[in-house]
């Protein structure tokens, strides 16, 4: 077992790869069962936040073009049409559970301006104290390169500063950070926890594992060097069993920790 802050506010990131099929389409069950326990978690008095990717694959889908387009135009129009669709898919699937949610559809400016980041972390507050979840995605249709997160990774760190969790849970399509790359070497063993993010280790992470999301295990452990500067460690670990979320709150050896 490992020792786990005592978790009161907890800043859960799910990617596109989590929510999809590889085929493209939605696992639905499997956003029921992560809708199920997260509402759990949040009875049980916890403070959560979701960080959402998925409005780009949603909108691919649907649009039926087939694969991720290039061109920024294009997965802003992906975008567009995912994105109110997911949020019906987690207000369906949330709602099961009598959890309200709420959309907070977020740009960088809220790094550099003041103003936005006092509304925002007004606004997060707000919710948290109404008894809402606020499920949070960039606002994928309005920004543009120099403004752009680019990958909720990075960007779920940031929203684990701004609310101050005790906890930033990255939920991937890999059981976490191995010794190498687990594709190519069956002998790979996984870290179960880093004190923090070292060069060396970012060596150890290759590039993106899927081609239906943005990032890699690199921008994980971006996001967790990020979420160390606001002391909030980061726990990534796979997200294929949202069942498995209960026993590593509890501090079983489940994926990799850095920063407790
Ligand atoms: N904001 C993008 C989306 O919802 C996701 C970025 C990422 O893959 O992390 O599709």
């Amino acid at each position: 077992m490992r020792k786990l802050p005592d978790i009161k506010r907890l800043v859960v990131k799910v990617g596109t790869s989590t929510l999809t099929y590889e085929n493209g389409r939605l696992n639905l069950g499997r956003i029921q069962n992560l809708a199920r326990v997260l509402s759990d978690v949040k009875n049980s008095g916890v403070d959560l936040v979701l960080v959402t990717s998925g409005a780009i694959g949603v909108g691919v889908e649907t649009m039926g073009l087939g694969h991720r387009p290039e061109s920024v135009a294009e997965k802003q129009a992906a975008a567009a049409v995912g994105q109110p669709q997911l949020m019906e898919i987690y207000e369906d699937s949330f709602g099961k559970y009598n959890t309200k949610v709420a959309q907070i559809l977020l740009t960088k400016y809220l790094l550099t301006d003041t103003k936005m980041h006092a509304n925002a972390t007004a606004t997060f507050e707000a919710l948290l104290d109404a008894d809402v979840l606020p499920i949070v995605n960039e606002n994928d249709t309005v920004v543009t390169d120099e403004i752009l997160f680019g990958d909720n990774d990075t960007l779920s760190a940031h929203i684990a500063t701004l609310v101050q969790a005790d906890l930033l849970l990255i939920l991937t399509d890999i059981d976490g950070l191995y010794d190498k790359n687990p594709l190519e070497n069956p002998d790979a063993t996984l870290i179960s926890s880093l004190p923090n993010v070292t060069e060396d280790v970012k060596v150890l992470a290759g590039g993106s594992s899927s081609n239906r999301g943005t990032g890699g295990m690199i921008t994980k452990l971006e996001a967790a060097e990020i979420a160390q500067k606001a002391q909030v460690p980061t726990l990534i670990m796979n997200g294929t069993e949202p069942d498995l979320i209960y026993q590593a709150l509890k501090g079983e050896e489940l994926g990799t920790i850095i920063g407790a």
